[in-house]
């Protein structure tokens, strides 16, 4: 049996932060607002993967108000999530995301960002799907506003 869980965040898009998405740092204007690094990839994958397991959210398990977690590099509270994953008997087989932006290009980052996620999951690279997408100038995302992603993974008995 495999198990299949989803994923999404979005972050607003501000002046004076580093953009990190997957783990990797994009030259960009403006970076992510949030209590940690802000790394929407990182976080909507949490959230696939911890779904999955029906171990619920990343905000319980790494809460906002926790100074903890301030500027945390969100690729670790990723690690630590595989981990409680693993402990529940599950391993990650594969996971796709789609991050939607009207502006950078991700095309560029796409193979870094894809080789960090395979090491945390501790997967072949070929098994991590990763696109980009504007949203054709529509919404907030259209505007530059923030970001967001959604992402997909499955689980397979340990
Ligand atoms: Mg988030």
């Amino acid at each position: 049996m495999t198990r299949t869980g989803i994923g999404y965040d979005s972050h607003r898009l501000v002046e004076g932060r580093r953009l990190v998405l997957g783990g990797v740092v994009i030259p960009h204007a403006r970076g992510l607002a949030g209590h940690s690094d802000a790394d929407a990839i990182a976080h909507a994958l949490t959230d696939a993967i911890l779904g999955a397991a029906a171990l619920g959210d990343i905000g319980a398990m790494f809460p906002d108000s926790d100074p903890a977690w301030r500027d945390a590099d969100s690729m670790k509270l990723l690690a630590t999530a595989v981990g409680r994953v693993r402990d529940a008997g599950w391993s990650p087989a594969q996971c796709d995301i789609t991050v939607i932006a009207q502006e950078p290009r991700l095309a560029p980052h796409v193979p870094a960002i894809r080789a960090g996620l395979a090491g945390v999951l501790g997967i072949p690279v070929g098994q991590v799907g990763l696109k980009g997408k504007t949203n054709e100038g529509m919404g907030f995302i259209g505007r530059g506003e923030g970001i967001a992603v959604l992402a997909v993974a499955n689980l397979e008995p340990s």
